[in-house]
């Protein structure tokens, strides 16, 4: 099969790879079109994403839609032919996180297309790849390729909103407005959070996020960004989702967020610690939480947008054909013109 290898920062070869091996319990997937997210952006533009160092090349992409191609013996839950997509991390399903209900939290967690294990785990920048069966989540028919292809970037924000509790009504600030900050902003709005605001530094992006239905949108760099806050937010914002993974903007959102409210951190802030303002954490009593990934909200996130809550239509920009993917990264990697940038894998058209 070919895949796209990464072997070094910014250096990603199309190349002919062995085909996964099909264990028990799994299933063969044949890839029709894969997301590039910012943690594949990460690996590309570094070699590697924060403390995760790949020690071999290995495959990127945990974002996709695809058709099954083979089952393991013994198999009964997913049949060949079926479109899915799936949920890209692998818990152990016994360890007491994964029997509570919270399986991104699971210690044993395998990640595809990622170095968070040695040697890292290949992923879906490939014509196959396998998963395990109960990672598999069927497609409606008439959810498109690339639709199906950003259900896990969505997932992603659907946990986000749920660790902030109930939205309803709640004012709510998104820093960051790449495709996560965007997702989680719509998600909120489908949710009843009002007013939903955005901030970004990029100019580009504050736009899109009007366009997507944002209630504002705000430059954290301009001279008067106060004074817009408290018109908005009087007091501060109920919630504020850290989306940036910007040091700034997280010193910020404690300054932002309103006594007794909630800060989310999705972002990735890199490897050093960041210094936090613990006394303003103590005396506001301000709930600052962490969101990692996704339980299991994929069937959710799926049937929230067949029934079209949410059109995520927007965010994608681009799709380049499989050759050419080392040319979606780059192009991902522009936070001026890209949201996000998917590759078509199969020669065959995308539905
Ligand atoms: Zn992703
Ligand atoms: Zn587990």
């Amino acid at each position: 099969m070919n895949a796209a290898v990464l072997h070094a920062a910014k250096t990603i070869t199309v190349e002919a790879r062995s085909v996964p091996e099909l264990k028990p319990g799994m299933v063969l997937l044949r890839v029709r079109r894969a997301g590039i997210c910012g943690s594949d952006l990460h690996y590309f533009e570094h070699g590697h994403c924060a403390a995760f160092v790949p020690t071999r090349p290995f495959i990127l992409g945990h974002e996709f839609t695809a058709d099954v191609a083979a089952v393991a013996d013994g198999v009964e839950s997913v049949k060949v032919g079926a479109r899915v997509t799936a949920n890209p991390a692998r818990s152990c399903g016994f360890c007491g996180y994964c029997k509570a209900g919270r399986p991104n939290l699971c210690r044993n967690i395998i990640m595809l297309g990622s170095a968070s294990t040695t040697p890292p785990t290949d992923g879906a920048f490939a014509e196959l790849v396998a998963v395990r069966a109960d990672q598999c989540h069927a497609l409606p028919p008439d959810m498109d390729d690339g639709l199906g292809a950003m259900m896990e970037p969505f997932a992603v924000a659907l946990h986000a909103v749920k660790r902030a509790g109930a939205v309803s009504g709640k004012r709510v600030l998104v820093a960051g407005g790449g495709p996560i900050g965007l997702l989680v902003a719509m998600t909120a709005r489908t949710f009843g959070a009002a007013p939903v605001v955005l901030s970004d530094i990029v100019a580009s992006r504050r736009e899109t996020a009007l366009r997507i239905g944002a209630d504002g949108a705000l430059d954290p760099s301009a001279r008067n960004w106060a004074e817009q806050v408290r018109e908005i937010a009087g007091d501060g914002f109920d919630i504020v989702f850290e989306a940036s993974g910007a040091r700034p903007a997280l010193r910020q959102a404690f300054d932002l967020v309103r006594p007794g409210g909630t800060i989310v951190q999705i972002g990735t802030l890199g490897t050093e610690d960041v210094p936090l303002p613990a006394n303003l954490l103590m005396n506001r009593e301000i709930h600052y939480i962490g969101s990692m990934r996704y339980g299991d909200v994929f069937d959710e996130a799926i049937r929230l947008v067949a029934a079209q809550r949410i059109d995520l239509r927007p965010l994608l920009t681009a799709v380049l054909p499989f050759a050419d993917a080392g040319e979606a990264m780059r192009q991902a990697g522009d936070k001026n013109q890209a949201l996000k940038v998917q590759i078509q894998i199969s020669k065959e058209e995308s539905k």
